[in-house]
């Protein structure tokens, strides 16, 4: 294992949300320009001006991989991600459920679901940011679980808001 592994690090305050990383994503694995077939989701908030781009976050004791009834889900510890096998994925969407982060997507056609893959340690997302909201760097495994952590508010902060405002 690497002593301090690379990881995807978001800066959301940098988020212009122009939605470019999503492009490259889904050009990059689907050969389609489609956000929706984008590993990476930009989560905005125009009336805040508030733009989160969100992805896996290759958790350590990965949620996902927990719950895989036919343990398609394992980690990659050379590149420090977590990684589907699509030969064995059932298409269940059990991984679906319980990511907190809301990063795996699932494709209806091939009833498969996909995600970040950090395109295989070349992330291509961080290529086009320009503002550098997103970067690929070496990370103590602390302060991962310090970014980890703070993802998490956010994303139950994100889905307290949709709650709220099924409410309204
Ligand atoms: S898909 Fe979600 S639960 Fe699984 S490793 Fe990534 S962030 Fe964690
Ligand atoms: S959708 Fe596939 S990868 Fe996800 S839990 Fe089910 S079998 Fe496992």
């Amino acid at each position: 294992m690497h002593a301090n592994p690379k990881a995807l690090v978001i800066n959301y305050e940098k988020c212009t949300g122009c939605r470019l990383c999503e492009l490259v994503c889904s050009v990059h694995h689907h050969g389609v320009s489609n956000p929706a077939k984008s590993r990476i989701k930009v989560e905005k908030w125009e009336w805040e001006g508030l733009y989160i781009p969100m992805s896996c976050k290759q958790c350590i004791d990965a949620p996902c991989m927990n719950v895989c009834p036919v343990k398609a889900i394992s980690r990659d510890e050379i590149l420090s991600r977590v990684v589907v096998d699509h030969n064995l994925c059932i298409g269940c969407r059990s991984c679906v459920a319980v990511c907190p982060f809301g990063a795996m997507g699932f494709d209806p056609v091939e009833k498969k679901v996909f995600k970040c893959d950090l395109c295989d340690g070349d992330p291509k997302c961080v290529y086009f940011c320009d503002e550098k909201a997103v970067d690929y760097v070496e990370v103590s495994r602390e302060a991962l679980l310090r970014k980890r952590e703070a993802a998490e508010k956010i994303a139950q902060a994100h889905r307290r808001a949709v709650e709220l405002m099924s409410e309204i």
